[in-house]
């Protein structure tokens, strides 16, 4: 492999991908599988801008940790391949690069959750069709396939969708198919499952997958070096078009004009688009109309905010593919807490596992509540202890002031271990500050109050039913 000279702005796309993926083979030597692993297999890399080289990590977790501890090492490791690059930046960000500067045949980027692709073997060989086939799709990431994907009643309509048109592309009725839903809750994975599974069932086909910013940037440079027929000729290459967060070219006309006509050519000529957005058509506000109707006509499906049922599901798959033994009461604790999307769970989760990988410890609750002390304050539901004493004296009919009295009468010593069960449910407390706010009572007290009640909800449904109940009470 020669070493490219000049200005790193000279070095390939393809060159740097060599150059990264030897930088990460030296690091893995260097550190050990676990350690690299646990810190380092996320890292992509996103590009070079001058004399620097942009490297992200997915959490800020990870990112100050590989700063710290790795930063020097990747600056020197990236000055011996390329002298050029003077500085490293280690960012947070998208797990998947914005440019296709990491060929698909890298290394893959795994999160240590899923294991990549089954025959890997297979995926320089795709690489190299994929290139011959077109440049114009970014790398699509091996961990989002059907197998990865797990349905619940939220995504379940545009998972059927996704599965039928990756059988059967452009069949009538599904083209285009229209995903929408909020950020994080699996539009991408989606597109890169219908991808892979017409990739791996029909190689010869041309697959191309790219964010509406690339799109839009790819246009506006052929717009510069008047090369826009050369532009159109090679989309229309394209079998598969798929188009991720199109709300992006909201406001602007000229690519959305680009598109529209991209669009009418592929699907007159019986080519598949999908068309990702964090909204339905008709909300797409600031699109052009007749490109809202042409993006309306096939199928439109949403996905749904997540529920509890499948919040555990997902937490389930993953611990189990990771190979890391969860308990439930963990899972149900993150379910319960991280709702805002599945990015933000399996953050959380990969941090856990990160943790137990690293000090060879078991995952626990209070372990859990411990490593993800930021992340859960910031979800939590502002449930103050105050409030869950209140609500519960009023429940079980006690006065306030008995949750933090001395009196040991069953009466009221059940409604406080309860009170102090919730308390440790749902605010992200330490079992010794519970105890202050309590009567001054001691971390081992609370702890056993925890214990208790939930042996007691085990035993008893009825009583289960009422904690719940203050549970949902509270929460809302
Ligand atoms: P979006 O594109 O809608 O913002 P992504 O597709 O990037 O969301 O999903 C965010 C993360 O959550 C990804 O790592 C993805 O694999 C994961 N994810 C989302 N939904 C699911 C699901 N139903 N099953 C498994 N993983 C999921
Ligand atoms: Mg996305």
């Amino acid at each position: 492999m020669e070493k490219q000279a000049g200005s790193v702005s000279a070095l390939s796309a393809a060159a740097m991908g060599e150059a990264w993926a030897r930088i990460r083979g030296r690091l893995r030597e260097e550190v050990g599988e676990v350690e690299y692993r646990t810190w380092l297999r996320q890292m992509t890399l996103v590009g070079i801008e001058g004399d620097e080289a942009i490297v992200v990590l997915p959490t800020r977790f990870l990112r100050d940790w590989v700063r710290s501890h790795y930063g020097d090492r990747l600056r020197a490791l990236w000055q011996q391949e390329n002298g050029t690059v003077r500085r490293v930046d280690v960012r947070v960000g998208p797990e998947r690069p914005a440019t296709d500067t990491t060929p698909e045949a890298e290394a893959p980027r795994g999160n240590g959750l899923a294991e990549p692709l089954a025959g890997k073997p297979a995926a320089a060989a795709r690489a190299a069709a994929a290139d011959a086939r077109s440049d114009w799709s970014a790398p699509l990431d091996p961990r989002f396939t059907f197998d990865t994907f797990v349905v619940g009643k939220p995504n379940e309509f545009a998972h059927a969708c996704a599965r039928r048109v990756a059988e059967k592309p452009a069949s009538p009725g599904f083209n285009p198919l229209f995903l929408y839903g909020g950020v994080g809750l699996g539009k991408t994975h989606l597109m890169h499952a219908v991808a892979w599974a017409i990739r791996n069932g029909e190689p010869a086909r041309n697959v191309a997958y790219m964010s509406a910013e690339k799109f839009m940037y790819r246009f506006i440079a052929a717009l510069r070096s008047q090369s826009t027929m050369e532009f159109k000729e090679s989309l229309r290459s394209v079998d598969v078009l798929m188009v991720d967060d199109l709300q992006f070219l909201i406001g602007k006309d000229n690519t959305q004009e680009e598109f529209f006509h991209t669009f009418n050519a592929l699907v007159d000529a019986g080519k598949q688009i999908i068309v990702s957005a964090d909204k339905s058509p008709s909300d797409l506000s600031g699109l052009e109309d007749r490109l809202r109707t042409r993006l309306g006509c096939g199928m439109v499906a949403d996905i749904h905010a997540t529920t509890y049922e499948l919040r555990l599901s997902i937490l389930q798959a993953k611990a189990t593919a990771a190979g890391i033994d969860v308990p439930k009461s963990v899972i149900e604790f993150l379910a319960h807490k991280i709702t805002s999307n599945v990015r933000e769970l399996e953050g959380a989760l990969n941090r856990l596992i990160a943790h137990a990988n690293l000090f060879g410890r078991a995952v626990t609750l209070d372990g859990a509540q411990e490593v993800l002390h930021d992340i859960l304050r910031a979800h939590d539901r502002r449930v103050t202890i105050e409030e869950i004493q209140r609500k519960v004296a009023e429940h079980y009919n006690i006065r306030l002031t008995d949750m933090s009295s001395a009196r040991r009468a069953r009466a009221v010593a059940r409604p406080r271990q309860v009170a102090m069960y919730l308390a440790k449910q749902l605010t992200s407390r330490s079992l010794p500050e519970i105890g202050r706010r309590f009567g001054n009572r001691d971390h081992t007290t609370v702890m056993h109050a925890v214990s208790r009640i939930a042996e007691l909800m085990q035993a008893d449904a009825a009583f289960a039913e009422d904690v719940e109940l203050l549970r949902r009470m509270l929460e809302t």
